[in-house]
């Protein structure tokens, strides 16, 4: 079918049609960039590998052809190769079309809740040196902080203000989540305004502030629309940016399941408690990208959310390099937010949650729309089971 279409198409159509299609794209598109004598070897390696050259040699020479179409496959392997060769020279005189997929996948870094309360292993002032030296080192060069200054006076975070200060002057970035973190369906539109208003009271005139708020458990109204656009049209007239979020994977719980096992006296197998943190988030990653991809038809720069937490403080070190490796590339607060989804304001039946699950809602994309591990009970059994080393109970 792929074939067929591509086939009535004139030469123009054809390449880009090609670099379009699902998966066909990606391999082709791949063949194309490479020194021509890479070219067999790397399409003899694409779909099953050796394997099928090497049993064809075992036929006589004049079985060959016949008996490499038959094989399971090959003969879509070997159509596509001829065509690969056949578009080369299209290939020389076109240029990439700008709509080409984007090549890398692009992701920023932000952290809520700060000043965070105290978490299972670290003093607040260590958490702070460690996560600073870990983005430092990891080479993050802006990450965006929520804060809910509402928090700053607790007795319990005392020198809040000046490990905030700290944040801005590593090179990151401050913005608004509400000054006591209320939750929007317990609260008058009136009266979340006017929270807003009071935390943006502190951070106005604040160097690295941004003009984004964060809503508090992404609760954006829920299935109240009029209060859901009483919210959206204040934060409009504030000159505020709703600072939404595309990738989640409830570090928060994570962290709460650490400090509930520390304070239980429990054993907490550190390495285990790493990769768990570092794996979910990386799947996260992919599995909102794959979503988005479906309901864009592109890669957005995405915004994740993390916490300020202990387990941040570790391990965003080796999240990034994780990141990395499954070909992410860290980018700017700054650069994720002027991605052009963050003019989109979708309309489904519940406002809350990431932006990524409302857009595939909009668009009739079939559940499940949010990552697997955010469903507590099996974030909480894979902790028990991976972390804790107990067995679930049956
Ligand atoms: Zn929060």
């Amino acid at each position: 079918m792929w074939l067929e279409r591509l086939l009535l198409m004139t030469p123009r159509q054809r390449l880009s049609t090609s670099l379009e299609t699902n998966g066909v794209g990606a391999w082709l598109g791949r063949l194309l960039l490479m020194p021509s004598r890479h070219r067999l070897s790397t399409s003899l390696e694409t779909n099953g590998g050796w394997v099928w050259p090497v049993r064809l040699l075992r036929v006589p020479p004049r079985q060959r052809l016949s008996t490499s179409l038959e094989m399971s496959g090959v003969g879509v392997w070997l159509v596509r190769l001829l065509l690969a060769f056949l578009l080369l020279p299209l290939a020389a005189c076109a240029t990439v079309p700008s709509e080409a997929p984007q090549a890398t996948k692009r992701i920023a870094l932000t952290f809520d809740d700060v000043p965070r309360g105290p978490g299972a292993f670290l003093t607040q002032e260590e958490r702070t040196d460690r996560l600073i030296a870990a983005l430092k080192g990891a080479r993050v060069r802006q990450a965006a902080f929520f804060v809910n200054p509402g928090n700053i006076a607790d007795p319990g975070r005392a020198g809040a203000e000046a490990r905030i200060a700290r944040y801005v002057r590593a090179g990151h970035v401050l913005a608004n989540h509400s000054f006591t973190h209320p939750h929007l369906n317990a609260t008058s539109a009136a009266d979340y305004l006017a929270n807003i208003d009071q935390a943006e009271a502190w951070l106005k005139g604040r160097e690295g502030r941004r003009p984004w708020f964060r809503f508090p458990f992404l609760d954006e109204g829920g299935a109240d629309k009029i209060k859901r656009d009483a919210i959206r049209a204040g934060l409009a007239q504030r000159g505020l940016k709703n600072g939404y979020v595309t990738v989640d994977a409830s570090d928060w719980n994570m962290e709460a399941l650490a400090i509930e096992a520390k304070a239980a006296g429990k054993t907490i197998d550190m390495d285990a408690l790493r990769d768990l943190y570092v794996e979910s988030h990386v799947q996260a990653a992919e599995f909102y990208d794959g979503l988005a991809r479906r309901t864009l038809s592109r890669s957005p720069a995405h915004v994740m959310l993390l916490h300020e937490t202990d387990l941040a403080a570790f391990w965003i070190d080796d999240m990034v390099a994780a990141l990395r490796r499954a070909g992410w590339e860290i980018v700017s607060a700054d650069e994720a937010f002027a991605d052009p989804v963050s003019a989109l304001m979708p309309d489904v039946p519940s406002a809350q949650g990431t932006l990524t699950e409302a857009l595939a809602w909009e668009k009739g994309l079939p559940a499940p729309r949010w990552y697997e591990r955010n469903t507590i009970s099996l974030a909480n059994r894979l902790f028990a089971t991976r972390v804790l080393k107990e067995t679930p109970a049956q």
